[in-house]
């Protein structure tokens, strides 16, 4: 494991963040997971992108500057030696005295943490995995991708309870999208997944999902779908960055389709492993 806090090295006991950080105190901040295959970035800039993106919907001046971060992030990353990474991004509004309205004259933490990745068991994406409905408590911007994620802790441990690999979350009877994970189902051919709009995360996996739906001329509709429609799916899956494309067979202890990853779920894991292996940017 590496570390760099605010653009230092430090070694894992010394990598300490203020009790008054707001990240610790309010949630006052932005993460990012990006992975790195055999030494090649799977698409940093939109992580970047999209780190930029949520800082202007927070009011959260990136005042490090954003190609500091950037290269900090590459320098970390090759220092680390791991061809095979995750890295971890935070970056919070920083450490002032508490109080809800955002301080001035105050200065960013920004954190960086380089893992080496561990895939997952490939029996996940041969046979496929199972998952729990639960419902999206979260608030409705779900597009920003802060730290507060006490929803998506409380739900991945209600699916952990329940010996499942993920959780699907409903608002009303609309299927979003999972704890860490975008969500796809197949019927008669035509994949859905709920749209880009503050009711969801956009994925970057989902982003570069769709590209591998368009090359295939899989039918496409981003539009919302209901509960009843994910259990009559043929085909389920989840895409997340840590998670790729990962099948699921089983909903709420009922069977999908075959119960076994279908054709089009095959093609896109396939696919998704071949974009990893040429994708660096
Ligand atoms: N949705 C949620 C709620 C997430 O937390 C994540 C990733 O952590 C995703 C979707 C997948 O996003 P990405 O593909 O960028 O990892």
């Amino acid at each position: 494991t590496l570390i760099y806090l605010n653009g230092e090295k430090v070694d894992y006991e010394n990598a300490k963040i203020h009790v008054e950080d707001r990240g610790f105190l309010f949630g006052d901040g932005l993460y990012e997971v990006i992975r790195v295959y055999d030494g090649k970035f799977f698409y940093l800039g939109k992580h970047m992108e999209r780190l930029k993106k949520g800082a202007e919907q927070i009011y959260l001046e990136l005042d490090f500057g954003p190609d500091t971060l950037l290269e900090t992030i590459k320098k970390a990353v090759k220092e680390s030696g791991f061809k095979d990474a995750s890295v971890y991004v935070q970056v919070t509004r920083g450490t002032a005295p508490r109080q809800h309205a955002f301080p001035s004259n105050v200065k960013c933490t920004w954190l960086i943490i380089v893992r080496e990745a561990k895939p997952q068991p490939q029996e996940f994406y041969e046979n496929g995995v199972e998952a729990i409905t639960v419902p999206d408590e979260r608030w409705t911007r779900c597009n920003i991708k802060t730290v507060q994620l006490l929803a998506n802790c409380i739900a991945k441990e209600k699916a952990k309870r329940a010996g499942a690999y993920e959780a699907i979350f409903h608002r009303g009877d609309i299927i979003t999208e999972a704890s860490s994970s975008n969500v796809f189902i197949v019927k008669d051919g035509t994949i859905f997944t709920h749209p880009a709009n503050n009711l969801i995360l956009h994925g970057i996996t989902r982003f570069a999902v769709l590209e591998l739906i368009k090359n295939n001329n899989f039918e496409l509709r981003e539009e919302p779908f209901s509960k009843e429609k994910l259990f009559a799916a043929d085909e389920v899956f989840l895409t997340g960055t840590m998670t790729e494309v990962m099948p699921i067979v089983k909903v709420d202890g009922k069977i999908i389709g075959d119960g076994v990853p279908g054709k089009i779920t095959m093609k896109l894991i396939e696919d998704f492993r071949k974009l990893t292996e040429t994708v660096d940017c």
